[in-house]
């Protein structure tokens, strides 16, 4: 294909992807921003295979099973699934960036030379290493996220002078195999492989090692290994298209990092670390505090009914329950009969809420609720005072008051909303079960909380008949 028309092409894809990011920036934004990532990555394909002379049938054949496959998993995939799919997607993008640089590697026709050897030899370093670490990472977030691995971190002795050791043995191993490329070609394969190996095993204990509640950041830290993983990958088929899209979601991804630590009042370091406040001695899912301790007051659904007819502000705050339960549209069933009696509703959304960045944003705007009664935690958290009723559907974590009142909680420090501020708190939800950090509640004990035990989909069923 004529170059001129693959850089302009390139360009354009470009451009789509930096304004598809925008447009993701924003919930009412956001179908026009996947639009522009669609058309965007349509022009990319089209272009780059249109450029492809060899091997057509493999390509084609590969593009055939691995589009059924996505296909296929989108749309079997649950909401509640979403986060896994992403993590697992994730790691095949860091697998990718591995294979290509075995295969560049083992390719007879890359005859470098001199520096431009070595240049090649360390960016096959680098894309080995970053891919490896994303991938291993990605399958353990993966297993976390579903529920196959415990939640709680993995604390192994001296795990800080392994990280270390694991890594100095990995800049070592890259420096032998650029020494042994240099010396003939297609030397060097057990340097690299060794290389392979620490980083996998680097991926492994990192993402082992972090507690429950701070894996939203390593989502979203593995989100942003995977787009330099595949600006690596750019770098080795010398494909500008795929470096500059690897770093738009590589320093996407770092962004999105920060804001997680910044909402979940985490140093970055601190929880690459690991094992963040379980080195105190707390158990965690043990009870809280003796004095803390109170009566659980249950109440069933035309109680809160009531409550809620009396109301003049209601505060809704959305967790995971809500999309396990699929509540969303009986929510806003019961919003619209509540604001037709002139009920202010309002929505406060916490930043980790749910299992991925967004969720519960994702899931009212499926449901059509309007954005202009949605807000983020630190917009509405000093309105609670104010607030005659706050109803909890399935959230646990994201309402704790131990994260402020017990400096030895898993989630001591995290910013929460501060529920049991309003008049009375009622909390939807099945049992008397931890959420995901695995810490006990004592919202639920709260002498103005009243829980209504049972799936929120049903119990906000009744809620609405009720009203
Ligand atoms: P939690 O996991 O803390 O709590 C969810 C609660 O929902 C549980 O206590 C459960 O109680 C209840 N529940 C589950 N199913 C139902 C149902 N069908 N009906 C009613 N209730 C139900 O969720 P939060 O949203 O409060 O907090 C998010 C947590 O996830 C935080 O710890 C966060 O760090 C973590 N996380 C967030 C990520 C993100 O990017 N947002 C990524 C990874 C982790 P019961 O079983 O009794 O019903």
């Amino acid at each position: 294909m004529n170059p001129g028309i693959v850089t302009a092409s390139y360009i354009g894809a470009t451009i789509l992807f930096i304004l598809a990011l925008g447009g993701l920036s924003h919930p009412e934004t956001s179908r026009r921003g996947n639009l522009y990532a669609i058309i965007g990555m349509a022009i990319a394909l089209v272009v780059t295979i249109a450029g492809i002379t060899a091997n057509i049938g493999i390509l084609i054949g590969g593009l055939v099973i691995g589009g059924s496959i996505g296909l296929i998993l989108a749309k079997r995939v649950q909401m509640t699934e979403m986060p896994e799919l992403v993590a697992i997607l994730h790691s095949l993008v860091g697998l990718a960036a591995v294979l290509v640089g075995f295969a560049n590697f083992m390719d007879p026709a890359t005859l470098f030379e001199g520096v431009e050897l070595t240049i090649h030899d360390i960016e096959t370093c680098l894309g080995i290493l970053i891919g490896a670490i994303t991938f291993s990472g990605s399958v353990i977030a993966f297993g976390k996220l579903s529920g196959k691995i415990g939640g709680n971190p993995m604390l192994l002795p001296a795990r800080h002078w392994l990280n270390l050791g694991l890594l100095i043995t990995a800049i070592y191993m890259g420096k032998m195999f650029v020494d042994q490329s240099a010396a003939g070609h297609g030397g060097g394969l057990i340097p690299l492989l060794i290389l392979t190996g620490m980083a996998l095993l680097f991926g492994i204990h990192m993402v082992m090692a972090i507690g429950g509640a701070d894996m939203p950041v390593v989502v979203s830290m593995l989100n942003s290994y995977s787009g330099w993983a595949a600006a690596a990958t750019g770098f080795m088929l010398n494909n500008d298209l795929l470096i500059v899209t690897g770093a738009l979601v590589g320093s996407s991804g770092a962004i999105l990092s920060y804001i997680m630590c910044r909402a979940m009042n985490r140093k970055f370091l601190a929880v690459i670390a690991g094992g963040f406040g379980t080195t105190t001695g707390t158990v965690v899912g043990a009870p809280a505090a003796e004095g803390e301790q109170g009566e659980v007051v249950a109440v069933e659904a035309p109680e809160v009914a009531g409550l809620l007819a009396e109301a003049k502000e209601v505060m809704i705050i959305p967790g995971y329950g809500m999309a396990v339960a699929q509540a969303q549209h009986i929510v806003y069933e019961l919003t619209k009969t509540l604001r037709a009696k002139k009920v202010n509703v309002r929505f406060g959304i916490h930043p980790v809420a749910g299992r991925m960045p967004g969720h519960m944003n994702v899931l009212l705007a499926e449901a059509r609720v309007p954005y202009d009664i949605v807000f983020e935690m630190d917009e509405i958290n000093g309105d609670f005072p104010n607030v005659d009723v706050a109803v909890v559907i399935g959230a646990n974590d994201i309402v704790n008051p131990s994260a402020q009142t017990d400096p030895n909680s898993p989630i001591a420090g995290m910013p929460v909303l501060e529920c049991w501020k309003a008049k009375i708190t009622i909390v939807l939800k099945r049992s008397m079960a931890t959420g995901y950090a695995g810490v006990q509640n004592p919202l639920f004990f709260k002498e103005n909380t009243r829980m209504l035990f049972g799936d929120a989909g049903t119990t906000l069923d009744a809620v609405f008949k009720a009203l």
